[in-house]
Formats: C-alpha cells, sequence, structure tokens
C-alpha cells in the first residue's frame, strides 16, 4: 500500500487544482483517475471566467475572487501562465427582457468592485458598425474576465504539481481509520491523511445521496476564420443566457448561445443546459438553432463551417451552488463536487479553499458551500 499525505480522486480542474495547492505546501499528493486527466466536463466545455455571468450573492462573489486569483497564478512561471487569457467580453440584449438583464448586470458588477467593469453601453447603430447584427439592439462590452481551456488549465495544474498519478484506475471505495484513510482504487490501495473527492458527475458513484443531477451542454467548434476577416475580441453572450442562469432550475427550450473566439483562430459556439446526461448525443435542430443565433447575433460566422459538434455533462446541484467541504459523518473525507458551469471559473478559488481547510483553519466561506446544507435542509423539511 503506498502512502500518501492527501488523495484526490479525479483528475478534472477542479482535482487537479486541489492537487497543486496541496503540492504548494510540500505535502506527498496522489491524483487518481478512472480515465484520465480532464476526461469529464472539463475536456468538454467552454473556458469563460466570468463573474458577469454568476448569480448575484455568494457564487458571484467567489467567482470574482477565483478570477482575480487566476489572474495571479497567469503571472510569470504561475501554474496558468500562457493559460489564462484576460480579455473583453460583450453582452448583448435583442429584446426588452435581455436589456433588462444587461441593466441588473452593469448594477451587479459595480457592487462587486471595479475588477470587472462595463467600458461601453452602446445602441444598435454603433453595435452594427462594430458587426454586429441588425437585431442587437443594445451591446456592452466588459474588461477584466478572462478565459481559459478546462484540458489546459487542468494539464498545466498537473503538471507543476509534481504529484504522483494513478490513471484508468477507477476509485471503488472510501474508508475512514482513526488515523488515516484507505483509498480502494481497481488497482489496488492507497493510504493518506485525507482525500478529496473531486470525481464530478461521478462523485454519485462513491457518495449516491449527493444531490448531484447531470445538465448536458451541446457545443459547436467551427473552422478557423480567414487572416483578412475581422475578428471578436471576446466572447460574446446573448442576454439570454443571463437569464437563463438566474434560473436554478430552468432548461430553455431555445439554447442561450455564447460566442468564443478561440486562440486557434475557431469558434467555440455553445451550449445548451439540457436535463439529460448523455455525452455521446448531439442534436441536429438544437445545433441548428445554435448557429441560427450566432450568425444573427454576429453575421460574419456565417462564413464559418461546422467542423465538430460534442456534448459534455455538468454536474448539477439543486441549489445551483457547488458542493464544497467535509463530508458529513467523515473526519477525512472531502468533497469539492457539482460545479455545473462554473468549474473552470472557480478551480482556483475552490482548490484554495479546500486545502485551506484541511490543512489550516476553514474559513467561513465553506460553509455555505458544505455538503451538511442538504441534511439540515432534509431536517427542516
Ligand atoms: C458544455 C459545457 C460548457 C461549460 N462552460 C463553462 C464555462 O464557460 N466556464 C466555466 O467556468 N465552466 C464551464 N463549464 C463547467 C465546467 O466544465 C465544470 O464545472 C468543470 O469542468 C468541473 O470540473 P470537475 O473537476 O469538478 O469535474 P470533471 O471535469 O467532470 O472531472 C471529474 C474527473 O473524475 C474522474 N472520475 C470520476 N469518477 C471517478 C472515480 N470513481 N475514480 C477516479 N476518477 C473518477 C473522471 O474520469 C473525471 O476525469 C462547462 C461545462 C459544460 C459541460
Amino acid at each position: 500500500m503506498q502512502e500518501f499525505d492527501l488523495v484526490v480522486v479525479g483528475a478534472g480542474i477542479v482535482g487537479a487544482s486541489v492537487a497543486w495547492h496541496a503540492a504548494q505546501r510540500g505535502v506527498r499528493v496522489a491524483v487518481v483517475d478512472g480515465i484520465g486527466p480532464a476526461a469529464g466536463a472539463s475536456g468538454a466545455s467552454d473556458g469563460a471566467v466570468s463573474v458577469a455571468s454568476k448569480r448575484e450573492g455568494i457564487l458571484a462573489d467567489v467567482a470574482y475572487e477565483s478570477l482575480e486569483y487566476s489572474k495571479e497564478l497567469a503571472k510569470k512561471n504561475g501554474p496558468l501562465a500562457g493559460i489564462f487569457h484576460a480579455r473583453p467580453s460583450f453582452f448583448v440584449a435583442t429584446d426588452e427582457a435581455e436589456e433588462g438583464a444587461l441593466d441588473a448586470l452593469a448594477i451587479k458588477l459595480r457592487k462587486l468592485g471595479n475588477q470587472v467593469k462595463v467600458v461601453a453601453d452602446l445602441p444598435n447603430q454603433k453595435a452594427v458598425a462594430l458587426g454586429f447584427g441588425s437585431g442587437v439592439r443594445r451591446l456592452l462590452k466588459l474588461d477584466g474576465e478572462g478565459h481559459m481551456l478546462g484540458y489546459g488549465a487542468t494539464q498545466a495544474y498537473l503538471r507543476a504539481s509534481g504529484a504522483a498519478f494513478f490513471w484508468r484506475d477507477a476509485v471503488i471505495d472510501i474508508a475512514e481509520e482513526v488515523s488515516s484513510v484507505t483509498v480502494q482504487c481497481q488497482s489496488g490501495k492507497l493510504r493518506a491523511r485525507a482525500v478529496v473527492c473531486a470525481a464530478g458527475l461521478q462523485s454519485l458513484n462513491l457518495f449516491e445521496s449527493l444531490p448531484i443531477f447531470p445538465r448536458a451542454g451541446q457545443l459547436i467548434i467551427t473552422d478557423q476564420r480567414q487572416p483578412n476577416e475581422r475578428t471578436l475580441e471576446g466572447s460574446i453572450t446573448a442576454g439570454s443566457y443571463l437569464i437563463s442562469k438566474q434560473l436554478v432550475k430552468n432548461e430553455t427550450s431555445s439554447p442561450p448561445v455564447v460566442i468564443d473566439p478561440l486562440e486557434t483562430g475557431q469558434y467555440l459556439i455553445g451550449s445548451t443546459r439540457e436535463p439529460h446526461g448523455r455525452s455521446d448525443f448531439t442534436d441536429v435542430s438544437v445545433i441548428r438553432n445554435l448557429i441560427k443565433q450566432a450568425v444573427d447575433i454576429y453575421p460574419v460566422l456565417k462564413n464559418r463551417r461546422v467542423i465538430r459538434t460534442f456534448t459534455g455533462v455538468r454536474a448539477a446541484v439543486a441549489d445551483g451552488l457547488p458542493i464544497v467541504g467535509l463530508m458529513p459523518q467523515h473526519r477525512r473525507t472531502w468533497i469539492a463536487s457539482g460545479f455545473e458551469g462554473d468549474g473552470i471559473c472557480l478551480s482556483a478559488w475552490a482548490g484554495r479553499a479546500v486545502c485551506d481547510a484541511i490543512f489550516d483553519e476553514p474559513k467561513g466561506v465553506l460553509d455555505v458551500f458544505s455538503p451538511n446544507r442538504f441534511q439540515e435542509m432534509s431536517e427542516v423539511v
């Protein structure tokens, strides 16, 4: 049996961030994945590190903290150097309800501080002059947000961590003893002082009572734009996306679109928020709808061809908040899961918060995210 200070179950972006933060403390870390790095949602997602799209309250607060911290980690020699890119973001309204969402967004950002701010608020004519569609009634440009691809960040954290890796080796059981915890993998056992379950949706296989459920998202990748073609400096998010993110349980019939220009010159267009959890499935009518919305908002996209469509599956939680903290009735088993559509953005914060809680004093903010909140909820009911 090999011994470690910390075993991390799951090599998605959250597990990778936990592993890197633990390794910074000089402890021995192992990362175990049933498949390999970024095999789950982290490898099938967009990568907006966005405060603007988060629900007002604690989620927007920790996203703000995570954004600021990601920028620090992206400085020279940091694990996210060359991975996290700061860039502007655009939010568009095509009807009155979406204009209302843009107003609410501007107010929310002012309350949060000045790290992310509205730098332009443009009417239809000015938006059209910038290449936006004639249906765009209003355009907000924000400065201060960023982007990183989930699989790139996962690999960067893992590479910099120096942890021991166990790939294609699923964890099937976690058993706590008095002074250690035994992690039973398919190929053998690991012993540690603590374990963090960062297995995304499959955390359910280890803790079946967690209120986590699948929320799939279909995405499109285009071919590369031509060198002389008009370029977007940052992502475009439809006002309807802001509206859908405010509603925890909402499954929209018309998918709200986000258009992301990638470093490769391709565009990533997505993504739906659907109750089914099939990652091998994309639906032609949904893809057509996404393309139509994207071209309406940014007509230059009509020159692009779709080269691939795919689906990623988010781990959603009933109350829309991730589950981060010590598992109830456990002393050495921690959970960091249920990040739904926000895990790329929150990963830097989550890795630091979990390691602070394990190795130092837990900070109060984790109480809000603790798995204990569901016990309390059921006691109240
Ligand atoms: C379509 C889509 C778009 C998204 N866009 C954004 C975005 O723009 N911005 C943003 O912030 N977030 C976005 N997200 C959300 C983000 O991708 C996720 O929140 C994040 O990747 C979750 O990371 P994770 O590490 O918790 O889980 P995962 O990435 O799912 O990783 C879990 C890992 O655990 C492993 N595993 C599972 N069970 C076991 C086991 N028993 N033993 C060992 N290993 C196991 C899996 O193989 C997997 O590698 C999007 C997600 C989707 C699907």
